[in-house]
């Protein structure tokens, strides 16, 4: 494994990472970091947030930044204000030990005129979102004479979110000798576009598979109805009670009432959102970095950028419009060698979107169950007493210890302990031990992600025996142990019907009620053979008859 003094970085940069509390470079800085810091030619970095991206282009442009030219020498773009908030930090602690080195946040909904100023006063690397660089530079209060390399940070996003014009203004204005260095993580048309028009054959490197979801994520899902989420959603918060974590919604509102109701159930939870000001969101983010809040509610939008680490899961409250989000989303997790969990709170329609997202993601997704209640109040119990039979006594509780004891005289040790679960556990919990179970079991939702098998099954009874397909499923399910979901197209006729009904539940009807009487005479129930106009296996098997010819005529 290399060391980032062998990458060739100097001395005080190799100083400040290790400060930083990085030992070894990441496989994405391994690759890069040589290429960047010495070569003159452009480079793609395929690679999603969590690889170690920011460092891998962060170290070599300090590296190559000449702290005593008081002039731009490196732009980084980047899709939102928190993103560059976040480059500067990561950027100022990798120059800790260059001095007299100026790096400058500037992007929208700030005061520009402050940032002219300072821009004036000689900064060397600029960090900027697109719409503020370009009016910026319409103003002319950017001099580009001294670039010498344009990194585009969340290439993808920055395209999703429109800046499309603002790149091509910016890419147009600088230098054409500098170096452009794109990272991203997905490759859509609109990227590479960007990377033919700008750059000149650049070296491209990719982490992980293309689009592929980071290894250290595990994909899940869970299928239950919608008025079923909130409650999923908060079984699985308190049964991790150290579960730090981001949920996804779709919209301003729903973000915000899911964040409130959690609130209101006594989580520290937050929603950001766009219908919030920019001293609010900051408020918000603080909190969730400070880990004063465990769940921060976010939609799409108001997440990019986002970059808090050890998130340990991501919810996604529901899939989201544009199934590209989803990487992005999930990537919010796993990061820089954590294990991470994404969770999709799936309704049964969902299926295929899941399956599409399966191949578009290159991810499988696991089906994974609710906690139940029992078991949540049981593992809250078990902690419980494992706190207290951990916790050292406290010296001066001591002389208190002759009253209390009286207090529980007579009592028996399982008495006393039952007392101190009963009065000490919150109610919530004690809700939980007899609560039902909720959403769809895995076990029945194995088959959930591929479509539903079934078969075709004979019965005999008609028309003429029963009163409508209603009575006849009715009668199937009660007397043959399967459920109405189980059950697809019934074709009733005179004197039989054939019933389309998944493949175990199929087995479970002909079990039962084959042989069975009803009505006073026998019942036939059997498998009813392929549906008109389909063929299967068995049947081609058979030798075919030629039309029009009797084979068994003589
Ligand atoms: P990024 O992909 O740049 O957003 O980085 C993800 C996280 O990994 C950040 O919190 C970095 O501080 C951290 N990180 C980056 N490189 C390393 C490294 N070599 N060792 C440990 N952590 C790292």
């Amino acid at each position: 494994m290399s060391t980032f003094e062998s990458l060739g970085l100097s001395q005080s940069i190799t100083e400040a990472v290790s400060a930083i509390g990085f030992e070894s470079p990441t496989a994405i800085q391994e690759q890069a970091i040589p290429r960047l810091l010495s070569g003159e030619e452009d480079f793609v970095g395929l690679a999603q947030t969590g690889t170690g991206k920011t460092a891998a282009f962060g170290l070599p442009l300090l590296h190559r930044t000449d702290v005593a030219l008081p002039f731009v020498q490196s732009l980084v773009l980047a899709p939102t204000r928190e993103l560059c908030l976040q480059i500067c930090r990561e950027l100022e602690s990798f120059s800790k030990n260059q001095t007299k080195l100026k790096i400058l946040p500037v992007y929208g909904g700030a005061d520009i005129r402050r940032q002219i100023k300072a821009l004036e006063q000689g900064v060397q690397v600029l960090v900027a979102t697109p719409g503020r660089l370009r009016d910026l530079m319409r103003r002319g209060k950017v001099d580009y004479t001294h670039l010498q390399q344009v990194v585009l940070d969340e290439a993808d996003e920055m395209l999703n979110m429109g800046f499309k014009e603002e790149i091509d203004e910016i890419l147009e204005a600088v230098p054409e000798q500098r170096r452009t260095w794109l990272f991203s993580a997905t490759m859509p048309p609109d990227v590479r576009r960007i990377s033919q028009d700008y750059m000149d054959n650049p070296f491209e490197l990719s982490v992980g598979t293309q689009n592929s979801g980071n290894v250290d994520i595990s994909h899940q899902y869970v299928v239950l109805r919608p008025a079923e989420r909130y409650e999923a959603l908060r079984r699985f918060l308190d049964m991790e009670p150290d579960l730090f974590g981001l949920v996804f919604c779709r919209t301003r509102r729903e973000t915000a009432e899911v964040a409130e109701q959690l609130t209101r159930d006594g989580y520290k939870a937050d929603a950001i959102h766009g219908d919030l000001n920019q001293a609010q969101r900051d408020r918000v983010m603080q909190g969730f970095r400070d880990r004063r809040l465990r769940i921060l509610v976010a939609t799409d939008v108001a997440a990019r950028g986002i970059d808090v680490d050890n998130i340990t899961h991501v919810f996604h409250f529901n899939i989201p419009d544009d199934l590209n989000f989803y990487t992005h989303r999930s990537g919010r997790t796993g990061r820089a060698g954590n294990k991470g969990i994404s969770l999709v709170l799936a309704h049964p329609k969902d299926r295929h979107l899941l399956r599409k997202l399966e191949k578009v993601s290159k991810i499988t997704f696991e089906a994974v169950e609710i906690p139940s209640g029992p078991a949540i109040f049981e593992q809250r119990l078990m902690r419980f007493f494992d706190k207290i039979s951990e916790a050292s006594p406290n010296p001066e509780l001591m002389d208190y210890l002759p009253e209390i004891a009286a207090k529980f005289e007579g009592l028996s040790r399982e008495e006393l302990l039952l007392r101190v679960a009963s009065a000490t556990m919150p109610k919530k919990m004690q809700a939980y031990a007899k609560s039902k179970p909720i959403g769809q079991k895995p076990r029945a939702d194995k088959a959930f992600l591929k479509p539903n098998e079934s078969r075709r099954v004979f019965v005999n009874i008609g028309q003429m025996d029963i009163n409508g397909k209603g009575e006849l499923l009715a009668y199937l399910c009660e007397k043959g142990g399967i459920n109405g979901a189980d059950v697809g197209k019934i074709d009733l006729q005179k004197k039989h019907a054939f019933v389309q009904v998944e493949v175990q539940a199929a087995a479970s009807l002909i079990n039962k009620l084959d042989g069975q009487t009803y009505d006073g005479r026998t019942l036939r129930v059997n498998d009813g053979g392929p549906q008109p106009g389909q063929s299967n296996k068995k049947r081609r098997s058979f030798p075919k008859r030629k039309k029009g010819k009797k084979k068994f005529a003589k």
